[in-house]
């Protein structure tokens, strides 16, 4: 039976032989299609579980399995074919000295065929909404610009799971704006499952499942709703929730009787008419 699923199980990492673990017997599932956020506060192991699932990293404790087939270095390939990553610092992702040459890239990594490599390039800068900017400088983008090729450059080789690690955090909110809808987009026209490590509560409440992290283990998990309701829980390991929550628990200690937990603008003006 084939399964069609990232799944940790009971993992445990560490970068060094003498260092303290850095992740504690670890274990979720990120089904297909499925958007999973990871929040946690700085050098919680977001990004370190970022790199097991694609093969950087190796766990010395538990198995990483992608699609039913463990994650190891005889696997490495063809895991990477279907774990794309795209990364914080838009600058650091450039290799070629046009668009086009950049979403190249990876599909050369892969040996694709020239053939089916020129068609993927128009499709996936479509996608993106980059179309027409083949010839252009990669550093002559805006921040968002070139997190969107970045994003075409993954998409082109076709991932099934695409990861996005803080890849919102150096851009301004017009960028963020533009990732964001971006990101939404691609998971409803590609059919794919998306891991976004972030620290932007406006991205968390996109998606569908919250894995909060906390010293190396998971601290909670469930729907944004779930989550942003557990704010004692939340704030004991120093996250924030969004603004929105805020105001409504404002509006219920003054007495406004709300019927649930509104999680963006839109919900709470459902909720106040
Ligand atoms: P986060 O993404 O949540 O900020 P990381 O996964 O980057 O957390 O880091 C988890 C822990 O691992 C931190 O204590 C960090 O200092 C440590 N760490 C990260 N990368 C390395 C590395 N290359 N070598 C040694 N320790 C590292």
């Amino acid at each position: 039976m084939s399964v069609s699923q990232i799944e940790f199980r009971n993992v445990s990492f560490r970068y060094q032989e003498d260092m303290p673990w850095v992740l504690k017997n670890v274990s979720f599932t990120i089904p297909e299609n499925e958007w999973v956020a990871v929040i946690g506060h700085n050098g919680s192991g977001k990004s370190t579980i970022a790199k097991l699932m694609n093969g950087l990293l190796f766990p010395q404790e538990g198995e990483i399995m992608v699609d039913g087939q463990k994650v190891e270095a005889e696997t490495v390939w063809g895991v990477r074919k279907k774990v794309g990553m795209v990364f914080q610092n838009p600058d650091n992702q450039f290799v070629g000295t046009t668009v086009r040459d950049d979403v190249a890239f990876g599909m050369e990594n892969h040996g694709m065929p020239r053939p089916l490599m020129i068609e993927r390039i128009q499709e996936s800068l479509s996608a993106v909404g980059m179309s027409g900017y083949e010839r252009q400088e990669p550093h002559r983008l805006s921040g968002g610009q070139k997190q969107r090729v970045a994003v075409a450059s993954v998409l082109a080789v076709s991932p099934k799971y695409m990861i996005l690690d803080e890849a919102t955090a150096m851009l301004d909110p017009q960028g963020r704006k533009e990732i964001l809808t971006t990101m939404l987009d691609v998971q409803e026209q590609r059919n794919l499952s998306l891991i976004t490590i972030t620290h932007d509560l406006h991205e968390v409440v996109q998606a569908e499942r919250v894995l909060v992290m906390n010293e190396g283990e998971v601290w909670l998990e469930g729907t944004p709703r779930e989550i942003f309701a557990k704010k004692e829980q939340l704030t004991e390991i120093g996250l924030d929730t969004p603004f929105v929550t805020k105001l409504a628990d404002e509006l219920k200690s003054a007495g406004v009787d709300l019927s649930r937990e509104p999680l963006n603008h839109q919900e709470l003006l459902e909720e106040l008419w």
